[in-house]
């Protein structure tokens, strides 16, 4: 039977660490840990992770702004605020909830934020630094990935490595990670040939495709760990809502170990960026 990587407890795990290692930065520094969330318009979908992590935030000790900017909000007056906030001292992260509106251009955005204040990770030089194995913000949800597969196994190196997807904010971050840890990395994507044969060479999968019960268990190799980033909302036979995953779950019994969905990602992606939050902030304040 495969072993279910409890991610909400290792977030958990994870947010208590951030609580101490915040509380202590309190006392060297006179002021917490702070990020400062930034929303233009209204999506219930974003309205629910924004909540998330202002309630993630307050339970770790890291002091919370919120910006709730009107959906037809200017894009220069969008980058005035991050520009402010960019220079405030007592900001250590700034975070813009995705999507923005479309007259709102989110490339522009992003770049405009102080890269060392980028707890998401998306501004292009925290991008070049993980790319070179340098040290910068890494983005939430592929670190969260990371970090569970450190739970289930000892060495990466020499692992090979099966990423599903290759968005700039799962898929292609993981497979750099993963080759940084010397792991032999292959990056499927919609237009990949083969796929089955690709996957049941793979130690290790990561998959982020957004397409449930892709991943079938015949196609995972025995003793294989398998990360589920995706997350579908689909309608049980109950008419109920549900979350589903990029893999059949039912069908992993003979993997290693596997994340759940939910309780196996999700829940890691907001503890890394409590966690990114407190690194920029020690960055920040030793600069
Ligand atoms: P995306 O749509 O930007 O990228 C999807 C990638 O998967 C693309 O590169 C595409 O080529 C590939 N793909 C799609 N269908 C495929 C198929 N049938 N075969 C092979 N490759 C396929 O999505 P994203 O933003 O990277 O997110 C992926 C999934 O992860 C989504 O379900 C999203 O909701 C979920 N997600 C979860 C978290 C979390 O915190 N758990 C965070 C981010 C994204």
């Amino acid at each position: 039977m495969a072993k279910i990587i409890q991610g909400t407890q290792i977030a958990r795990a994870i947010c208590d660490e951030v609580r101490t290692e915040a509380s202590a930065f309190c006392r060297d520094f006179g002021l917490p840990p702070a990020l400062a969330v930034i929303m233009v318009g209204a999506n219930p979908a974003s309205e629910v992770y924004v909540r998330q992590k202002v309630i993630e935030c307050e339970r770790a000790g890291i002091r919370s702004e919120e910006y709730r900017l009107p959906g037809d909000t200017l894009q220069a007056d969008l980058l005035d605020l991050i520009k402010r906030l960019n220079r405030d001292n007592k900001v250590h992260g700034i975070l813009v909830q995705l999507p923005l509106p479309d007259h709102v251009d989110a490339v522009n955005v992003l770049d405009a934020i102080a890269p060392d204040k980028d707890v998401d990770g998306f501004h292009p030089v925290n991008v070049g630094r993980l790319s070179t194995g340098s040290d910068g913000l890494i983005p939430c949800t592929p670190l969260g990935c990371m970090k569970l597969l450190d739970t289930v196994i000892d060495e990466l190196r020499g692992k090979h490595a099966v990423v599903i997807g290759k968005s700039n904010i799962v898929g292609k971050p993981v497979a750099l990670l993963l080759l940084e840890r010397e792991c032999t990395v292959t990056v499927a994507h919609i237009a990949t040939q083969g796929l089955p044969d690709i996957v049941r060479n793979a130690d290790v999968i990561v998959v982020a495709a957004g397409a449930p019960r892709l991943v079938r268990g015949e196609w995972i190799k025995p003793g294989a760990v398998v990360i589920d980033v995706g997350i579908t909302r689909q309608r049980g036979p109950d008419g109920k809502a549900l979350l589903v995953g990029d893999c059949a779950a039912d069908e992993m019994e003979h993997a290693g170990a596997v994340t759940p969905v939910p309780g196996g990602v999700g829940p890691m992606t907001i503890a890394c960026l409590l966690s990114n939050t407190l690194k920029a902030a020690r960055r920040l304040v030793h600069a």
